[in-house]
């Protein structure tokens, strides 16, 4: 058996499982393609302060904003949710990635940066090491060990304005099929004068870049952003489904993060879920190691502790993504109409929708 472990990606989620295996007295080195680890942040940085608080990462220094809410649009309806807590950190992806780095080198584990992984590299790690192939949605470490690859894509595309954002507690969110196919796109603001601007678009509807440029052009936009200056802007991609298998135990082979396609299909929110996996396959490595267990277990309880909430996510995406704006319009009034204003305000919760719909079932729609 394997005592060491080569993660082949310093992303939040390898990092992650770096940290927690060196914790655990393994002997952790994890390489990465790039010098500057997190750069460029072609992502956004929006977690949840409870998701944060799980995977237990010092996130503070790397927080540049505070949410407490959303807008949802879908065409002319709105729907307001406001919480009177903070809801969720913006986060500085770049710095949150150097905490991640901190972290799990303070705990021993080795990272070597410069060092693209490729079938040769990854042949020679895995003569005796155990392999977690945490290096993104189109992980060199799935495609080697044919773990099969992600086939649902969501293409983005982002940019920060300098402007002065006005209310920076609340995201907006358009839902739009017309704009954003089977996706959404949204107004973040990551500081009081930074505006992110972004989209996603189903990969099979085309270019980011142009639905981009299209929503720019959109009045409520184009108003938030009058006399702003846009400064970066990038195109990248979120995997939309969980991986076929998350783990070859017969190999001592493991996935984590979007390698993994560990993702929320409804928002492409994939630090919190990655994260938590990362800190599970560490888990289930260090029990393999010291008690001879399989690494099977992995796969087991990565279904178990979050298959019902992804298949939820899944499901809300459908719906979203099958339903034209004027549907979308009168579903959000009904819903206002209902209550679920008042409900997801004070029971929102935008990791664990089966949390949502329990508390739903024993309390209904009252306050
Ligand atoms: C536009 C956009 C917005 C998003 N917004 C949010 C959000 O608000 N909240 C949220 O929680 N999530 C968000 N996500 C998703 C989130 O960014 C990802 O789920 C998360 O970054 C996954 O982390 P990871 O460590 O698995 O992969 P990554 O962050 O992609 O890291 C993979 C690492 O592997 C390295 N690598 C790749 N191939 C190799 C190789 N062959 N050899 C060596 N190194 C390699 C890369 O250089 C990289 O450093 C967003 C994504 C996008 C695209």
């Amino acid at each position: 058996m394997k005592e060491k472990v080569a993660v082949v990606g310093a992303g939040t989620a390898g990092l992650i499982a770096a940290r927690d295996l060196a914790a655990f007295g393994i002997a952790t080195k994890v390489y990465d393609q790039k010098t500057r680890l997190g750069y460029p942040a072609k992502a956004s940085g929006i977690v949840s302060i409870n998701g944060l608080n799980i995977l237990g990462i010092d996130y503070k220094s790397a927080a540049t904003n505070t949410l407490y809410g959303a807008r949802i649009h879908a065409g002319n309806a709105v729907m307001r949710i406001m919480s009177k807590k903070p809801q969720a950190r913006v986060l500085d992806r770049e710095k949150l990635n150097l905490v991640c780095y901190d972290e799990a080198v303070d705990r021993g584990a080795v990272v070597q940066t410069g060092l693209k992984m490729d079938n040769q590299r990854i042949d020679e790690l895995h003569k005796d090491n155990i392999i977690i192939g945490a290096d993104g949605p189109l992980s060199a470490v799935a495609k080697h060990f044919s773990m099969g690859s992600i086939k649902k894509y969501t293409l983005t595309y982002k940019a920060d304005f300098n402007v002065d954002v006005g209310d920076a507690r609340v995201v907006d969110l358009f839902f739009d099929n017309s704009i954003a196919p089977k996706f959404f796109a949204w107004l973040c603001p990551n500081a009081k004068d930074i505006l992110e601007v972004g989209i996603g678009v189903d990969a099979k509807y085309g270019n980011s870049k142009t639905a981009f440029e299209r929503f720019v052009k959109m009045k409520e936009v184009r108003d938030q952003l009058e006399k702003g200056r846009m400064l970066d802007g990038y195109a990248s991609i979120i995997p939309m489904r969980t991986a076929r298998r998350v783990v070859e135990a017969e190999k001592e082979v493991l996935l984590v993060g979007d390698a993994a396609g560990q993702v929320k299909p409804t928002t492409g929110g994939g630090i919190v879920f990655g994260g938590s996996a990362a800190m599970l396959a560490a888990r289930v490595i260090h029990e393999h190691i010291k008690l001879g267990t399989s690494l099977e277990r992995y796969e087991k309880l990565f279904r178990k502790s979050f298959g019902t909430d992804m298949k939820l996510h899944s499901v809300l995406n459908k719906i979203y993504a099958n339903v034209n704006e004027k549907r979308l319009e009168a579903l959000i009034n009904i819903s206002k109409t209902l209550g679920f204003e008042n409900f997801l305000s004070n029971y929102g919760d935008m990791d664990r929708p089966s949390v949502m719909l329990k508390r739903f079932f024993l309390r209904g729609l009252e306050k």
